[in-house]
């Protein structure tokens, strides 16, 4: 983890300690492989971020990256030149700007919504008591360019668009989806949720499930 001098020290490690269970938590639960996701805690007008290319339930505090929230600020950090903040950097950076009572923000590839979109399929949060009640809307985005800034300016429209209730997660056609908390914990319960919703309407729809009944 790169430091800062202005950084309270004790706040940056919990931090990291809090990105690194996030992690963890991931990784048992399947909801990432390899060296996808990512996870960051808002500190200040900086952003703690896990690195690109590290596996994201294997981390340690020195896998974490310390960057500037304002892309136009010039990173200072000059102590560990090989470690890259994620490369979805643009996406929480984007999310921080549009939503300053935020202070995380977790990313997966949750197979089962990477199953349920290439399917054509998008659940409704109203289907299940919990999802209904810990992630009132769920907006869906279509498929953009991994990284762009078309993708990051998407989202964080999204978790600014002013809808009440205001959306705490949105899912990505083929991409997985993005939390938002108070907390990493929170950022991935939310991932969870999503995931427990994209499971059971993948099952329900494999048994015959064609959507809850509008009107
Ligand atoms: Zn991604």
């Amino acid at each position: 983890m790169t430091d800062d001098a202005t950084m309270d020290p004790t706040r940056l490690a919990a931090a990291a300690a809090a990105i690194v269970d996030g992690g963890r938590r991931l990784g048992s639960r399947g909801l990432i492989v390899a060296a996808e996701g990512n996870l960051s805690v808002r500190l200040g007008d900086r952003i703690l971020v896990t690195s690109s290319g590290r596996r994201k339930d294997e981390l340690t505090a020195d896998d974490l990256v310390l960057v500037p929230a304002d892309p136009a600020v010039r990173a200072v950090d000059a102590d560990r030149p090989d470690l890259q903040p994620s490369s979805d950097i643009r996406i929480h950076r984007a999310i921080y700007a549009a939503r300053p009572d935020i202070c995380a923000v977790a990313h997966a590839h949750l197979p089962s919504s990477l199953a349920l979109t290439l399917a054509g399929l998008v659940p409704d949060p109203a289907a299940l008591p919990e999802t209904a009640l810990f992630i009132p809307r769920l907006p869906y985005l279509p498929l953009m360019a991994m990284g762009s800034p078309e993708l990051a300016a998407a989202i964080a429209a999204v978790f600014a668009d002013g809808l009440e209730p205001s959306a705490v997660a949105v899912l990505l056609e083929r991409h997985g989806a993005v939390a938002i908390g108070s907390s990493v914990d929170a950022a991935v319960d939310r991932l969870e949720l999503v995931d427990l919703l994209c499971r059971v309407w993948r099952d329900a729809a494999g048994i015959g499930f064609r959507g809850l009944p509008t009107g």
